[in-house]
């Protein structure tokens, strides 16, 4: 028997609840993983809740990241006694994820834990670190290059926001930080931040363009946000598009685009190829201070996590919250 959270969607409704749960109700998988870690990501806080249409089988485990030992392998690349991370592959969504003592998972979805971390950090990354790190990358491929100009974050205070700040400051970036809590402004500029901004100017409908400021934007929020960060953004520079905290919606004209050559790169973390995952991590171990890590994350259980999805969508979470599981 193991502890893991289980959403039920049945005559009583969505629930979600800590449950004893039998080996014998794991998936299908070709390794068997002792969770030491996971964390609550925007999408596990949809998922707990039942917010959103993330959870399409049930019932289902949530947790779209993982870290943990293996405990049985019958895949060629993981042997017993190894370190694995996961992030995404549709787990918490399709398949039974990592806010449980125990997962069975598929080989292919895993990789080994990157050597510089330990597997709390890895957690305090988390996917919100892993897709930073891809907007990052998105901006470098299409030349944002930090003698180009200022750079916007917006939905700073949460954890891709919180990540993307220290990675873009930790590599040269001017960071402009876009948040609704300015009470945090001094938090944003221990991250790297050189500037803190309301984000109730980006928030509302806007004009098809605006003053161009931003080389580029690292955007979380989606909605009107993003449709006037791409107003606002300079000839030729790119905004990464990597969530919806605001809405899923675009209220956008192409006007940015065709008239200033603006470029939208989408990004996403959950089924992007294990070569683009092993980069982003490779980058996450050269570029990322990990004394950011503890400024930002914050420890909780596996009982506290369904109270700290609400406080999550509530937007009242700061940074990363890694779940405890089976540390030891
Ligand atoms: P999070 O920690 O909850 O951060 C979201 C932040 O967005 C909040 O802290 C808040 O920042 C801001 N926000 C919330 N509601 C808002 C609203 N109505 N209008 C404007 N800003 C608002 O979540 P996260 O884990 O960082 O994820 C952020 C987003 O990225 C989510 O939509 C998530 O689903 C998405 N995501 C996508 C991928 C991918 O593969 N594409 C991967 C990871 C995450 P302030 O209080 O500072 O304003």
């Amino acid at each position: 028997m193991f502890k893991g959270l289980l959403i039920e969607n049945g005559d009583a409704g969505y629930e979600a609840k800590l449950a004893e749960l039998d080996d014998s109700q794991l998936p299908e998988g070709d390794v068997t993983v002792r969770v030491a870690y996971s964390t609550l990501n925007y999408k596990d806080a949809l998922a707990i809740t039942g917010k959103s249409p993330v959870v399409r089988r049930f019932p289902m485990v949530p947790g779209v990241d993982l870290v943990g030992t293996v405990e049985t392998s019958r895949h060629a690349k993981f042997a017993v006694g190894d370190l694995v991370l996961l992030n995404g592959w549709g787990v918490g969504e399709v398949h039974w994820g990592g806010l449980a003592e125990r997962a069975r998972l598929r080989g292919d979805w895993l990789i080994p834990i990157p050597k510089g971390f330990t597997p709390r950090q890895t957690m305090a990354i988390g996917t919100a670190g892993y897709t930073a790190m891809l907007a990052l990358i998105a901006l470098e491929r299409n030349g944002v290059t930090p003698d180009k100009g200022e750079v916007l974050v917006t939905g700073a205070g949460g954890g891709v926001g919180g990540i993307a700040i220290a990675l873009l400051h930790q590599r040269g970036y001017t960071v402009v930080a876009s948040t609704g809590r300015l009470a945090e402004t001094d938090y944003l500029k221990s991250l790297g931040a050189d500037e803190v901004v309301d984000r109730a100017q980006f928030s509302s409908p806007g004009k098809p363009l605006g003053r161009e400021r931003w080389a580029g934007a690292i955007d979380s929020v989606g909605s009107h946000t993003l449709a006037n960060v791409c107003a606002t953004v300079r000839y030729g520079g790119t905004v990464a598009a990597c969530g919806l905290a605001q809405g899923m919606d675009f209220p956008a004209t192409v006007a940015p685009f065709i008239l200033r050559g603006v470029t939208l790169a989408g990004i996403d973390s959950v089924y992007r190829p294990v070569e683009d995952r092993l980069e982003a991590w490779r980058r996450l171990e050269s570029d990322l201070d990990t004394r950011t890590l503890d400024l930002i994350t914050r420890e909780i259980g596996l009982s506290e996590a369904i109270a700290a999805a609400s406080t999550m969508l509530a937007g009242a979470v700061r940074g990363r919250l890694v779940v405890a599981i089976d540390p030891n």
